[in-house]
């Protein structure tokens, strides 16, 4: 099973776990965090359930404006890594 948690900065992340999840037939699950709230899936299952790409395409088609929504989706498609790069704990 893999499990992608990131920061909806870096969704490119999650649609390459999506690839190799659907490649491999290994189930996923998927979350992001936005401010205070924390979003978890969708739970993925090759085969059996719609895949990342398919809930995200799915969900921006039901935006209000999809123009709109669409370009904020390619834009983070098109990052390759996450919006808070330099956060490390005391220990790091
Ligand atoms: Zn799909």
């Amino acid at each position: 099973m893999l499990v992608g948690c990131f920061d909806r900065a870096f969704e490119s992340c999650h649609q390459w776990i999506n690839r190799a999840a659907v490649r491999l037939g290994k189930a996923s699950v998927y979350a992001d965090v936005r401010g205070h709230v924390a979003r978890l899936g969708p739970f993925v299952l090759p085969g059996r359930t719609a895949c990342y790409m398919c809930y995200r395409m799915r969900t921006v088609a039901c935006e209000t404006n999809f123009e709109e929504a669409m370009a904020y989706e390619r834009s983070l498609n098109q990052k390759d890594k996450p919006h808070y790069t330099s956060a490390r704990c005391s220990l790091c």
